[in-house]
């Protein structure tokens, strides 16, 4: 769903009435009435604080933003409608078109890659997967105007203190001419360039690895590539482990999921557990963790010290699955197959973004407005698809783009030829940053750092911050959606 079509979903949602009020609540709050007023008074105060006190003050009234943005705060405070099962998360960000992209990226960057490797002791492919999930392999950078989003989260709303911080580190990066001005583009929450990194982790590790004197994120896949290592490497990445491998429990075995309560293999072994494919398990991890992202009826995981880098780049261990298993896929350079051994506890799986945008094109056809096919299942699609169930009696009518769908919809007729090919041959596409649905994990985590606060004031500058100790996490979902969660130490 894109920006232009935000205002089709008030009208959306009241065609869709009361029926299904249960499941389709209004979750999406009103873009505020921001005063520029306020919003021009408050960046004359953040001008002489403290904080941008590196920044001098012809980049500061070169960038400074002639408007709020409301949309970003819009974002903020943005609820998803629909939980995402994992199962759905996972065949989205892995499905046969990563995979291949990722295979010729990795062919395509060898020389580079390996350079790296050398460095910074990351494997290529753990590099790849970040790369792929994180950015689309450079495709999806966003398109928001960082200085005006990160200038109106500074001034508005929650969490001003951390958002002005990065405000000053992006206007620090353009004033030491890292990144043109012009390429200042990103999410809502001011991650951009093939990284996707906030200003402030930019300036801590982006490096410069194609030697022309500037870190740039944006143009340059090298340093991309050099940054995301350097970033792994610095969260602790442990040079010639892997990230883990998928196990198969032995029956009858009971356990809760748990990442951080890291064992030794050996005993894991004692517990039964071995390799999916039956073989023992191997001791190339120092220690791991048992994963089980839904429960011990589906696919089980031991992950180790490097998954936890994953993680930290994106706290969702959803997210950090896709880049642990795209690294495997592309480490065998096979997109023949991309589930994994054990199936997920499910009769519906979920789809791949070929798949969704088949979906798209066929509810275009039928009628529906969802403004355009991106293959991103977000909360118009899965509004429509609500809609078409109940006319065509399908039950359950949850909105849920799954196979059973699928079939449903596209089944029957020719699929229709995406316009989006092979992402090489196309200019690179920003994917839409509104708010959409998100994973299970993600939502919660955000109910529990939401405030109930609907207050829209600017406050003034000097206002004490007692939170600028206070950082955050994105958490990104597989439709863009991206989210700040309060990171706490140890995580
Ligand atoms: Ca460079």
């Amino acid at each position: 769903m894109r920006l232009t079509s935000l205002s089709n979903l008030s009208l959306l949602s009241l065609a869709v009435g009361l029926s299904f009020a249960n499941t389709a609540q209004a979750a999406r709050p009103e873009a505020p009435n921001l005063s520029n007023a306020e919003f021009q008074q408050c960046l004359d105060g953040l001008k002489n604080s403290s904080k941008f006190r590196g920044v001098d003050s012809f980049t500061f009234n070169n960038y400074r933003p002639a408007q709020p943005d409301p949309s970003v705060i819009q974002s903020l405070n943005y609820q998803p409608e629909f939980q995402k099962d994992v199962w759905d998360y996972l065949s989205a960000l892995v499905d046969k078109e990563r995979v291949e992209d990722g295979i010729r990226a990795k062919r395509q960057w060898s020389d580079t890659l390996r350079q790296i490797e050398s460095r910074y002791g990351v494997k290529a492919e753990h590099v790849l997967g970040v790369w792929g999930v994180e950015s689309n392999f450079g495709q999806t950078l966003g398109k928001k105007p960082l200085f005006e989003s990160l200038a109106t989260l500074s001034c508005f709303d929650r969490r001003q203190s951390y958002f002005r911080g990065e405000f000053a580190n992006a206007l620090k990066i353009v004033q030491r001419g890292d990144i043109a001005p012009s390429d200042m583009t990103g999410s809502w929450a001011g991650a951009f360039g093939q990284t996707q990194f906030m200003p402030s982790t930019f300036l801590d590790l982006a490096v410069d690895f194609d030697g022309d004197g500037r870190r740039d994120l944006v143009n340059s896949v090298p340093d991309a590539l050099a940054s995301t290592a350097n970033f792994l490497k610095n969260r602790g990445y442990r040079s010639g482990e892997p990230w883990g491998y998928e196990v198969k429990l032995p029956d009858g075995y009971w356990a809760a999921s748990s990442r951080k309560n890291k064992k030794t293999i050996s005993h894991w072994r004692n517990q039964g557990i071995k390799l999916a494919n039956g073989g023992a398990l191997p001791s190339d991890l120092s220690s791991a963790g048992l994963l089980l992202p839904a429960g011990i009826e589906g696919p089980a995981f031991l992950v180790g010290k490097n998954f936890d880098t994953f993680y930290s780049y994106n706290a969702s261990e959803n997210y950090a699955l896709a880049i642990a298993h795209l690294s495997d896929l592309v480490t065998r350079e096979d997109s023949s197959k991309t589930d994994f051994a054990t199936a997920w506890p499910t009769d519906d799986p979920g789809i791949s973004r070929q798949q969704a945008k088949d979906i798209q094109q066929a509810l275009l056809n039928a009628g529906y407005d969802i403004g355009g096919v991106d293959g991103i299942i977000g909360d118009n699609t899965r509004t429509a698809i609500q809609q078409y169930q109940s006319s065509k009696g399908i039950f359950p009518a949850d909105g849920r783009a799954g196979q059973k769908f699928y079939r449903a919809i596209v089944g029957n007729t020719a699929p229709t030829r995406s316009q989006y090919g092979n992402q090489y041959n196309q200019p690179a596409t920003s994917q839409p940053l509104n708010p959409a649905s998100t994973d299970r994990m993600g939502q919660l985590i955000q109910k529990q750092t939401t405030t109930s606060s609907n207050t829209y004031s600017a406050q003034p500058a000097t206002q004490s911050s007692t939170s600028s100790k206070t950082r955050y996490r994105r958490v990104t979902s597989a439709d863009g959606t991206i989210q700040l969660i309060r990171v706490d130490e140890g995580l």
